[in-house]
């Protein structure tokens, strides 16, 4: 997945490390960045949850390391679909949203079914992390 940068060159995707307070490692943080002037950039659609998750640590923190594909459905995926293909691509992304969002969906009937409200308040966050992410082809 790529963006425009503000310098021209193309942005890309890439799962990267992020250090919170020089303590915490926050691994598989979906992140743009451009080689040319070397800025980078959270993904805008899971910034909720990346802050969210800062949120929790408090002040002072301690050393500690997160998997972000944990908190995140989104982040979960594209760490699938480099783990499987070796690429963050739409191409490859895309079809495989559509893939979790009907799994999700049918997991979500079976905990309807026998009334589980912690797993029905999972399976419908998870659907809405999926559900905010646009893919630009
Ligand atoms: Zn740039």
């Amino acid at each position: 997945m790529q963006k425009r940068c503000p310098c021209g060159q193309l942005m890309t995707m890439k799962l990267r490390t992020v250090i919170y307070s020089g303590k915490v490692e926050i691994d598989n943080v979906p992140i743009y960045s451009c080689e040319s002037c070397n800025r980078s950039e959270v993904y805008p659609e899971v910034k909720p949850d990346l802050t969210g998750l800062i949120g929790k640590l408090g002040a002072e923190p301690g050393k500690q390391t997160y998997l972000f594909n944990e908190w995140n459905e989104w982040a979960d995926l594209l760490v699938e679909a480099y783990q499987a293909r070796k690429s963050t691509d739409a191409t490859i992304v895309k079809p495989m949203i559509e893939e979790r969002i009907n799994t999700l969906l049918d997991l979500y009937t079976i905990a309807q079914s026998v009334n589980d409200e912690q797993w029905i308040a999972d399976i419908h966050k998870r659907l809405t992390q999926l559900s905010r992410c646009e893919i630009q082809p």
